[in-house]
Order: C-alpha cells, then sequence, then structure tokens
C-alpha cells in the first residue's frame, strides 16, 4: 500500500505536539483551534530554524535596568534573549526556549550568552557604578550538562572579569528538582565568586521555611505577587514577610514587573532593595542599555 502524505503530516504534528507538551512547563504556551495550523506551522518551522539561528547571527540579547529602590540608581541589568527570525520577526524567549532546551540547543546558544554578557560588561565597565552586575539567565539543561562549569571558567578568565559582576538568575523549581545535581553546579559557580538569583520566586512550591535551604545572594519575588500588592492586603503581607526573612538570611531582595508608581510606593515601605519593570524600563537593545547606563538614574514618566 502506497502512503501519500500522511505519514510526513503525522510526524509534523507529532513533532509540534512534543514540542507543545514541553513548553507548558513554566512558558505556560496555549494553542487554540482555530489558528492551530498557523500555530503549529510556526513551531515546526521555529524548532527547525533554530539549528542554524546561532549560526546566521539572529539571536541578539536585550537588557532591562534593575534600579536601586530608593535612589533609582541603576545597579544591574537583566539579559533577556531575543530572536530576529527572518519571516517572523523578533520572537519571544518564552516561546523558543523550550525548544532549544527540548534540542539540546540550549547549551550552546546559553554560552553564547554568557559570551556576549562578558563582551558587554567589560564595555560598559568605565560608565557603571560600583558594584554594578549584569544578570543572565540560565536553564536546568544548562546546568547539568557535562562540562559546563569547565566552560563558564574558561569563558571568564579568557575575558578577565570579577565573577562577583555576574548573576545567573536560577528559577525555583531547579532548586527542588532533581536536587543534588543542581545543587553541585550552583554550588561550584558560587564558589568561584558568581552570584546566585533566585528567579520568579513564588512560583514554586517552596514554603517561606524552605528559603533557608536555597543558597543565594538575590532573592527575585515573581511579577505575580508585584502585580496584586496594591489592591490585596493578603499579597503585600506575604511580599513584606519574605523581604523581612530574606534581608535576615542575607539576601537581596528584588522586584520583578514593576508597572505602577504605587506598587513601588509599597515596596519601598517594605523595604524591598531592587526593582525591576515597565516603570522603569523595558528590556531594551544594548546600546539604548547604554543610553540609560549613562544617565545613571532613571526618572519614572
Ligand atoms: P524572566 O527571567 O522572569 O524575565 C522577566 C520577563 O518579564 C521578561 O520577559 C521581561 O521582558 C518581562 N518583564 C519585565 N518587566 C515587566 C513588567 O513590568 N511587566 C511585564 N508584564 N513583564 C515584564 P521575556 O524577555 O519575554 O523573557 C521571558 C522568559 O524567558 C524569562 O523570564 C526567562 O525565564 C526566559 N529567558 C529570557 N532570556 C533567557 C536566556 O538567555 N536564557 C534562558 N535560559 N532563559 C531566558
Ligand atoms: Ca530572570
Ligand atoms: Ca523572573
Amino acid at each position: 500500500m502506497k502512503m501519500v502524505g500522511i505519514p510526513k503530516t503525522a510526524v509534523r504534528e507529532a513533532y509540534i505536539a512534543n514540542r507543545r507538551a514541553r513548553a507548558m512547563g513554566k512558558y505556560q504556551l496555549s494553542i487554540t483551534s482555530p489558528d492551530l495550523n498557523s500555530q503549529a506551522y510556526r513551531s515546526f518551522r521555529l524548532g527547525k530554524d533554530l539549528h542554524q539561528a546561532i549560526l546566521h547571527n539572529q539571536f541578539v540579547l536585550y537588557y532591562q535596568p534593575r534600579v536601586d529602590a530608593k535612589t533609582f540608581e541603576v545597579v544591574s541589568g537583566e539579559a533577556l534573549l531575543r530572536w530576529q527570525h527572518p519571516e517572523f520577526g523578533m520572537v519571544s524567549p518564552a516561546e523558543f526556549i523550550p525548544l532549544a532546551e527540548a534540542t539540546g540547543l540550549i547549551v550552546k546558544l546559553g554560552e553564547w550568552v554568557i559570551e556576549q554578557v562578558l563582551l558587554a560588561y567589560q564595555s560598559w565597565q568605565t560608565i557603571t557604578c560600583e558594584n554594578f552586575t549584569l544578570s543572565l539567565n540560565v536553564s536546568g539543561e544548562q546546568l547539568i550538562n557535562f562540562g559546563f562549569q569547565d566552560r563558564v571558567d574558561a569563558l571568564f578568565s579568557r575575558a578577565g572579569i570579577d565573577r562577583q559582576a555576574i548573576e545567573f538568575e536560577i528559577t525555583e523549581s531547579l532548586f527542588t528538582d532533581r536536587h543534588d545535581q543542581f545543587q553541585t553546579t550552583i554550588h561550584s559557580l558560587q564558589v568561584q565568586g558568581n552570584r546566585i538569583a533566585l528567579d520568579d520566586f513564588g512560583t514554586g512550591f517552596s514554603s517561606l521555611s524552605r528559603l533557608k535551604d536555597l543558597p543565594c545572594e538575590v532573592l527575585k519575588i515573581d511579577r505575580s505577587f508585584v502585580l496584586h500588592i496594591s489592591i490585596r492586603e493578603d499579597d503585600r503581607i506575604i511580599v513584606e514577610a519574605v523581604i523581612k526573612l530574606a534581608h535576615a538570611l542575607g539576601m537581596t531582595v528584588v522586584a520583578e514587573g514593576v508597572e505602577t508608581i504605587e506598587q513601588l510606593r509599597l515596596l519601598q515601605e517594605v523595604d524591598c532593595d531592587g526593582i525591576q519593570g515597565y516603570l522603569f524600563s523595558r528590556p531594551v537593545p544594548a546600546e539604548q542599555f547604554e543610553q540609560i547606563l549613562l544617565g545613571k538614574k532613571i526618572t519614572i514618566g
């Protein structure tokens, strides 16, 4: 029996379904039926094109400033990856990071990110404040990849940059999943001097009492808490308690996704250290971030 067309479609759909299923974790991508075909085609194309994208220089890093909650001085910047796809335009990391993780390409891509961040740090060294840091996001797949630590060490010695200058942002779930493997790598990064930021705090299942077991220098409170602090008393109480406890444990606390003056005011009241969010700036290309650094402080609206 001659099979025409069907197997190809079936394979393609299985491929897409697989990618989609993997993407459902943190990113909650949802694909609804009316545009299923175009979405399916898009996922298929993105998965296929990802392999060539690094070679063709299609990735770019944007930076979002983190400011001191009291002085509004730019104390740090988070590197956030974008993909300039030749057909689809700018693609969000929420869409392609899960694909990169599923295909293992995240290892190469992640190394490119570290390399670029080190170069950027070097070029901004003369215009940044004392103790300025840049942070970058790392996936679990990178951390458990054999040789990750050696490659990171090599990149830092080549760049000649103080390890303390670069923060690795790691999501809360990695401290709980496959606990031992992650702990070992995270610990060696810290031994070398890198700071670790616990990203998206509050979205996982860890309780406040677990904070003492999470060895990190910075705690980033997830946007979902920040979103409601001005309208929900309970969220404000939780955020205040988290900040108090984190401070007692010697951590610096950063609030993510701050969009309104009201949120900022409440976060200042509960002694939050750092603020990141659209209120101050969206993530911007490197050249624009440099202009922000030259201005030292950001004024709101
Ligand atoms: P994340 O690390 O939690 O990054 C913060 C996300 O929130 C960014 O989305 C940022 O643009 C967005 N954001 C910042 N301020 C605000 C705000 O005030 N309001 C709202 N609504 N959103 C805000 P983005 O750039 O789309 O990144 C999404 C996620 O992709 C990141 O979440 C991170 O987990 C992942 N990601 C980005 N770059 C990398 C990377 O180089 N490597 C890895 N492994 N993951 C990355
Ligand atoms: Ca992050
Ligand atoms: Ca986050």
